[in-house]
């Protein structure tokens, strides 16, 4: 049995993730109005990423006996003022998503529920990554700054990027 409060936590936790993947979704559409499919492909695999992320912590609770009361979701911004800022943003908010993880890890800790704390490695893990990942692009286009041959090469690159669904039954 899950405890109440990190049940609790857990659901903010979700909304967290698919307002993540909200944010991105809504990027990818300020991508493809920019004509930019490549940085558009990239932000909808990362909000696909997003629900995975979510389903992972549900099915977490919900294997624990516990439930998961949805609240609603808030809006994301619409716009940005370049592939920059848009980025920048991302990258802002992954570091928010970490600041949020650790901060459930210290209560698993306090809880003493080892189980949770299995799950949190995974996650702690994984926002190394998804920092890492934003900021190379911030990089890049930092580098490019709006060169629009530099901004092509980007396009293509992100354009490559595929969602890769988990495996059934695993993490
Ligand atoms: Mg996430």
């Amino acid at each position: 049995m899950i405890s109440k409060k990190l049940e609790e936590a857990i659901a903010d936790q979700i909304n967290a993730e698919l307002y993540s993947a909200y944010l991105y979704l809504s990027m990818a559409s300020y991508f493809d109005s920019i004509n930019l499919g490549g940085f558009s492909n990239w932000m909808k695999a990362q909000a696909q990423e997003e629900i995975t992320h979510a389903m992972k912590f549900y099915e977490f609770v919900s294997d624990r006996g516990g439930r998961v009361l949805m609240k609603p979701i808030d809006g994301p911004e619409t716009n940005w003022e370049s592939a920059l800022a848009a980025f920048k943003h991302a990258y802002e908010h992954e570091c928010e998503v970490s600041r949020r993880i650790n901060n459930l890890m210290d209560l698993a800790i306090e809880e003493k529920d080892h189980m949770a704390r299995e799950l949190l490695h995974w996650f702690v893990a994984e926002q190394v990554e998804e920092e890492a990942s934003a900021d190379k692009i911030v990089q890049e286009l930092t580098l490019v700054a709006d060169n629009g041959h530099g901004m092509l090469m980007i396009d293509r690159e992100l354009a490559t990027r595929a969602f890769t669904p988990p495996a059934a039954g695993g993490n």
